[in-house]
């Protein structure tokens, strides 16, 4: 994971690490390569000049020049500033679902296609399941292609949660009606809903969403995007966020991701937390988002 990106930043801060002593001018050439690595990681231009911007004044301020480790100062700025990039200091608890709510909670899971959407919609079932103890349902509300709803029944069967009996024909809102109803009849905690894709942003798409959402008042609205897409990514989060009630996002194939530039940009762009990682295709490949975490792997 950002294996580019940490190569990179480590050779700036190798530099620095044995060095007795440190100028503004020393300072300020190590945060130029920052600057780079930032922009080669993908990551939104306003976001890397903010980023560098900060740093660059702690790094510059007495406490670091005048300190015997500066070198090792700069790199714990640089650290302090991507956990805070990454959702690290957001208020307490805003990566945490909310799903403590009388039952059942509901869940929508909205996202492009090939997002990874229905595979995230099956690990999150599991996860909810096996970890926390909830009783879950999943739906799908995905009418558009034929093989969805068959494609969660199954996914269900492999990870043993329960899937809403598929009807011919029903229209999504209905579809999702029906979900609640039959979660508060036979006493889920959570219902996931899985939604419809297409290929690009669109109008349809977006209405459906919002016809979705505005009917069923989900407790979390979780964007699905592939963290590969880098800031296109992030402007698909825009988007959604533009036309749903958006509470996180969900950022799959992060176990192929070497440069890291959506997982930056997200936060200060959407101003919506990252929640969850998907780290691979198996069905127990997602993290719980951990934003120290990500950043230690990233500065090595
Ligand atoms: P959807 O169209 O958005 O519902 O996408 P799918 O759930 O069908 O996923 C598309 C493909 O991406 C499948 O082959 C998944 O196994 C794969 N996939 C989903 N999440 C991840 C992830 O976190 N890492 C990797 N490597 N593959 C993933």
């Amino acid at each position: 994971m950002f294996d580019s990106l940490s190569d990179r930043l480590g050779s700036v801060f190798e530099k620095l690490r044995g060095r007795g002593a440190l100028t503004e001018l020393d300072v300020r050439a190590a945060m130029r390569e920052v600057r780079i690595a930032l922009l080669e990681a993908d990551v939104a231009l306003s976001v890397v000049k903010q980023f560098i911007d900060e740093v660059t004044e702690r790094a510059i301020g007495a406490e670091v020049v005048r300190s015997v480790t500066p070198g090792q100062q700069v790199v714990k700025i640089v650290n302090d500033a991507l956990v805070s990039l990454l959702g690290g200091d957001a208020p307490e608890g805003d990566n945490q679902l909310n799903i403590d709510v009388t039952p059942p909670a509901v869940i929508m899971m909205v996202g492009l296609q090939g997002s990874g959407k229905t595979t995230t919609t099956a690990k999150l079932a599991k996860f909810l399941t096996e970890k926390k103890a909830k009783k879950v349902l999943m739906a799908s509300l995905d009418v558009a292609r034929p093989a969805a709803q068959e494609q969660l029944r199954v996914l269900g069967e492999q990870t043993k949660v329960a899937t809403l009996p598929i009807i011919a024909g029903q229209q999504p809102v209905a579809i999702a009606e029906r979900a609640r109803q039959t979660a508060k009849l036979q006493g889920f905690d959570v219902v996931l809903l899985d939604t419809a894709g297409r290929l690009n942003v669109d109008t349809a798409l977006m209405a459906e969403m919002a016809a979705i959402a505005g009917a069923t008042k989900p407790d979390e609205i979780l964007l699905v995007v592939d963290a590969l897409t880098g800031q296109d990514a992030v402007n698909v989060a825009s988007a959604f966020k533009a036309e749903v009630p958006l509470t996180g996002v969900v950022l799959t194939r992060m176990d192929g991701d070497a440069r890291g530039g959506a997982a930056l940009s997200m936060r200060a762009v959407t101003e919506r937390p990252i929640k969850f990682a998907g780290t691979g295709e198996k069905l127990d490949a997602l993290e719980a988002f951990d934003a120290q975490r990500v950043a230690g792997r990233i500065l090595g």
